[in-house]
């Protein structure tokens, strides 16, 4: 125990990411034994019972939080910013730094998986076929039209990333444009971010049992016999995940703003856990603002835009998984597809990243369309679905890396990065503190409230 508490954060006992990570290791061993031990009793009320449910829980708590969270830091990043011309700046960095990104991990992809050469004589028996449904890719112009929302309430109601960013920004605007009279709504748009981050700090605490839970549920589902028929596939894609993050990511980071990527993995750490646990971009944006901001200084007038837009059109890793599919399954099929075919896969692929949320097993749906396009067999993608939610964790750690590195860099060719927040390891940590209640302010409260009732 004495050991724990010292690698821990100093008052409040173990940190909150080193509870996390007990809690991911713990949910791997018991899924695992549940997963080789198991009964109907045992899936009826454990697996697909308690677990589910209190994983579900946790999930949903993460997704209350972003479009709150999002649209409040957003207004506030947007009428802090101090200058308009600044905004067009960020996002153009942002956007085209995101489709570099995106573009280089899957021609990255695509490279490896034709030298490594997974599927080639593979034997399709012994692979449990499944109905695969294709979906049309939708085509450039939709996915930009799509960004201007008809109704704002059913874009903040279904949770539509791009929609919600384009109304809050032009509010946002509209808010700059109005001076002096908008300076009460920026007051309680600070307060209500402030709010809405105390709120986040609050689901944070649960996530080491929500995150034993949701890993023990996907292990205690996912036998490893699955990965028997597909482990070249596997191997290639984990190695290309691999490559990307450690290599190209950090290599930019280190290139393009002089930081340390060990201190930034460090600093990053709590959201790739919860990415993987969540298998959702989406619903880690709060966790990777939290990160962003709090533990590697990024100024939340960069990071509260280029955050969620990352989270949507960024998708680094499901782009490596489409490229190493495709390649594997050219290959299953003895189908060669040339350069020209590994182009559009590349442009596909890129393009459904961009037009596609960050949730979880969206990457198979983008697969669909990148297979269609190439005419590869959409049956195909049978082969790789037991595997699938396992590749969906470790893609969605890289994917919000990706939004992390480009937010920092955007933010440091800005000016707007705290170098002191960066080089404090401390700096953000999450620890039992961060939940006490201040009794005399409590009390201070309560009498206003009183007040203002009578
Ligand atoms: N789950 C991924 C994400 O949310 C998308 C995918 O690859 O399916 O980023």
């Amino acid at each position: 125990m004495e050991t724990m508490q010292s690698s821990g954060h100093a008052q409040g006992g173990m940190s909150l990411t080193t509870k996390i990570v007990i809690g991911m290791v713990a949910g791997l061993i018991v899924g695992t034994i549940l997963n080789k031990v198991s009964t109907p009793f045992i899936d009826a009320y454990l697996v697909d019972g308690l677990f589910y449910m209190v994983g579900k829980m946790f999930l949903s708590a993460l997704k209350m939080l972003v479009v709150p969270l999002v649209t409040f830091s957003l207004l506030c990043g947007v009428m802090g910013i101090g200058d308009i011309a600044i905004l067009g700046r960020v996002g153009g960095k942002a956007f085209v730094l995101y489709l570099a990104t995106t573009t280089v991990a899957i021609a990255l992809a695509i490279v490896l998986a034709l030298a490594i050469g997974p599927g080639k004589g593979f034997d399709m028996q012994g692979v449990a076929a499944a109905k695969v449904t294709g979906k049309e890719a939708p085509s450039v112009w939709d996915v930009f039209a799509n960004i201007v929302p008809s109704n704002p309430f059913t874009a903040f109601a279904q949770g539509e990333m791009l929609q919600i960013i384009f109304y809050v920004v032009v509010v946002g605007v509209a808010a700059l444009m109005l001076g002096r009279k908008s300076e009460p709504f920026l007051r309680a748009c600070e307060y209500m971010n402030d709010l809405m981050m105390q709120v986040v700090t609050i689901v944070m605490h649960f996530a080491p049992i929500g995150v034993f839970c949701l890993i023990a549920r996907s292990f205690a589902q996912q036998g490893i016999e699955l990965f028997v028929p597909v482990l070249a596939y596997v191997a290639t894609l984990v190695s290309a995940l691999a490559i990307h993050l450690f290599g190209t990511l950090m290599l930019l980071l280190k290139g393009m703003t002089g930081l340390s990527p060990v201190k930034f993995m460090h600093k990053i750490r709590p959201a790739q856990l919860f990415a993987f646990s969540t298998a959702s971009s989406n619903a880690t944006i709060p966790v990777t603002l939290h990160s962003v901001t709090k533990r590697i200084g990024v100024d939340n007038s960069v990071a509260s835009f280029t955050v969620p837009l990352g989270a949507t059109i960024n998708m680094d890793g499901t782009a490596i998984m489409q490229g190493v599919a495709t390649v594997f399954l050219a290959n299953v099929y003895g189908i060669d597809l040339g350069l020209g075919g590994y182009l559009t896969v590349i442009m596909m692929a890129v393009l459904a990243s961009v037009g596609t949320a960050g949730v979880p097993g969206v990457g198979l749906v983008m697969l669909t369309m990148v297979l269609g396009q190439v005419g590869l067999p959409i049956e195909g993608i049978a082969l790789i679905l037991g595997v699938d939610r396992l590749m969906d964790m470790l893609r969605t750690a890289v994917n919000i890396s990706g939004d992390a590195v480009v937010s920092t860099i955007v933010a440091s060719s800005e000016g707007k990065i705290d170098l002191a927040v960066f080089n404090d390891p401390d700096a953000g940590v999450l620890d039992g503190d961060d939940l006490e209640i201040d009794e005399q302010a409590e009390a201070a409260l309560a009498r206003t409230a009183h007040e203002h009732d009578r």
